[in-house]
């Protein structure tokens, strides 16, 4: 999961990206609302945390010209204020889902869960792909009924996969959506983690989940 988190508050942002990165979220971070607004249009995330009260512009103007501008990214808005006006004008300019702070870290990932499923079509609380189970809430993987142990980067490297399924996916690609802005070391690391995943969820089940498309990436196919 790739995520933009638009918040001035120095020290929420960054217990935030904490949080969110020991849960292998990919997490940028932008300081204001212009900043957030360039983001959110020039990059391709998959959700955005939006606080309202915000330097320069608002998140409710952030908010109004991205979907103005097209950008159907789900959005939760983040808010110090309470009341329903607020929680109405939210919606109103184009926001999925608000929260109220203070809130719960995991009332958040819950909520993230829900937006990241409503995203495109119908997404199922669990990922299935044939035999293989995955379940983000509880952050489980299982084959055949048999139980698979995930480091944290696995398992969003495989969600991004099953997100993805029969879709050839670049190293590029695969890297923004799961590694940190960050990350400067060399894509490679992506073959790496695949090595790693295929050692479990394929290798032990004979199976041939992750293909590599030479000179293209790779791809997850189920229901061959
Ligand atoms: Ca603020």
């Amino acid at each position: 999961m790739r995520l933009l988190l638009v918040e001035d508050e120095a020290r929420l942002a960054a217990s935030l990206v904490r949080g969110l990165r020991a849960d292998g979220v990919v997490v940028e971070v932008a300081e204001d609302g212009p900043t957030g607004l360039r983001l959110a249009r020039e990059l391709d995330f998959d959700v955005i945390v939006l606080d309202l009260m915000l330097p320069h512009m608002s998140g409710f103007r952030v908010c109004q010209e991205l979907r103005r501008a097209n950008v159907w990214t789900p959005i939760l808005v983040l808010t110090a204020k309470t009341g329903e006006f607020d929680e109405i004008e939210s919606l109103d300019s184009g926001a999925d889902d608000f929260l109220t702070k203070p809130f719960s870290y995991s009332v958040l990932l819950a909520r993230l869960r829900v937006l990241l499923r409503r995203d495109v079509n119908e997404r199922p609380v669990v990922l299935e792909a044939d035999d293989l189970r995955l379940d983000p809430a509880t952050k489980s993987c299982a084959r055949a009924g048999v139980d698979i142990a995930l480091s944290a980067r696995e398992f969003s490297l495989l969600e991004y996969f099953l997100r993805n399924a029969n879709r050839v996916l670049s190293k590029d690609e695969i890297l923004d959506h799961v590694w940190d802005p960050d990350f400067d070391g060399s894509p490679n690391i992506v073959e790496v983690y695949v090595g790693y995943l295929r050692r479990k969820i394929d290798r032990p089940f004979s199976t041939n989940s992750i293909v590599t498309v030479p000179r293209s990436g790779y791809l997850f196919q189920c229901g061959a």
